[in-house]
């Protein structure tokens, strides 16, 4: 019987890495897969590991022509992938992108201003895909085969949106670049969470090193394992690694997170979840 899955393409945080003392846990930045069992195609974020799922799309045999693309915001950490994403070249792929609007526009203003010519090559009518750019609002969005997909705002800088992806039989939820209250966990995100099978929360920085980056948007393992308790998730998967931590770094800090929260492992680029 054919299973939900999910994948990680890119695990790490901030910038992409390629030290020989970090690529177990992976040097790309975030982007997770999601294909269901009827082959419908969620991806969240597009950070550089979305190469990775495209090279890997399209040598599918029957990819699904329909993408829906979830960003939590628009750091470049979070977008990079775009610019080198072979899909929107190919008019077989209907391509929808869904992001936050803010101050300084929505989704297709963010992407398009990446794409200015002093920065990259590539302009929006050289993209064959047929696009649709959707600005969503916290709150429900309703996809088809049954699937739909809360979001919520939580701090960060600028904000970003954390993502509750329901599917027929399974929810998974998305919570990454988020900074928790001193010794407290928002409200609002552990709601977001409640009774996920799976729990994706980021876990930036070490416990210790936490302190000394208040205003940087980010938390540790410590508020992802309070906010799967919190939430009553089934399991957590830890994500979006500093890009100064080497594997012997994030494999001891997961091992310290297992204890807590026994269900928790580690987002590794390459890592398949079936569901
Ligand atoms: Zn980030
Ligand atoms: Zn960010």
């Amino acid at each position: 019987m054919k299973k939900n899955i999910i994948k990680f393409w890119g695990v790490r945080g901030s910038y992409s890495i390629t030290d020989s003392d970090k690529l177990e846990v992976g040097g790309d930045t975030p982007c997770v897969e999601i294909r269901t069992k009827d082959n419908d195609l969620i991806i969240l974020d597009m950070g550089t590991g979305l190469n990775n799922l495209s090279s890997a799309l399209l040598k599918e045999k029957n990819p699904p022509s329909n993408i829906d693309i979830f960003l939590s915001h628009y750091h470049l950490d979070h977008i990079l992938g775009f610019l080198s994403f072979a899909p929107l070249f190919m008019d077989k792929f209907k391509i929808n992108i869904y992001g936050k609007k803010d101050a300084s526009g929505g989704v297709e203003k963010a992407l398009n201003d990446i794409l200015d010519e002093r920065y990259w090559p590539v302009t929006f009518d050289m993209f064959n895909a047929d696009l649709t750019f959707i600005d969503i609002k916290p709150g429900r969005i309703h996809l088809k085969n049954g699937i739909s997909i809360e979001s919520n705002l939580h701090p960060h800088p600028n904000g970003a949106l954390g993502f509750r992806v329901e599917l027929k039989d399974n929810v998974i939820t998305y919570i990454t670049d988020v900074e928790h209250p001193i010794g407290k966990t928002l409200r609002k995100v552990n709601h977001l969470a409640r009774e996920s099978d799976v729990l994706i929360h980021e876990a930036h920085f070490t416990p210790s090193d936490l302190p000394n980056y208040k205003g940087w948007g980010h938390c540790s393992w410590e508020e992802a394992v309070s906010v799967a308790k919190i939430s009553k998730s089934k399991q957590l998967v830890l994500f979006h690694h500093s890009p100064t931590y080497s594997d012997d770094v994030i494999n001891e800090f997961g091992e310290d997170a297992k204890e807590h929260f026994g269900n928790c492992m580690l987002a590794k680029q390459n890592l398949e979840i079936i569901l």
